[in-house]
């Protein structure tokens, strides 16, 4: 699968389909294509342990995201308020943008 197929981009405000954290929205802070997987920002979050680092300069427990399958999200569409299947259009200058399904809203600008 390709992430091209999946329509789904860095910086897309999804919704969880399926799995635990159903229902929660958030946004996509990374597309992981190896793994057919997203990590969006503060959902699926993981306890793990952490040894001392530049970053984590004490070390121990720190929460993270955990990747989201790409299956069990969906992109939200602003004017539907809800998440909606996307297609592909080309607009008249050629610019491919991704829109709506539902109301045809486009969702690239
Ligand atoms: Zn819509």
């Amino acid at each position: 699968m390709s992430v091209r197929k999946l329509k789904i981009k860095k910086d897309d405000q999804v919704m969880v389909v399926s799995g635990k954290e159903r229902g929660k929205t958030g946004k996509i802070v990374r597309v992981i294509p190896d793994k057919a997987a997203v990590i969006v920002d503060k959902l699926n979050m993981v306890k793990r342990h952490q040894k001392p680092s530049q970053k984590y300069k004490h070390g121990g427990i720190i929460e993270k995201e955990a990747p989201i399958s790409i299956s069990n999200v969906q992109v939200l569409c602003e004017k539907c308020k809800g998440p909606v299947r996307l297609g592909r259009k080309t607009l008249g200058e050629g610019k491919m943008v991704r829109y709506c399904k539902k109301c045809g809203e486009v969702i690239d600008r």
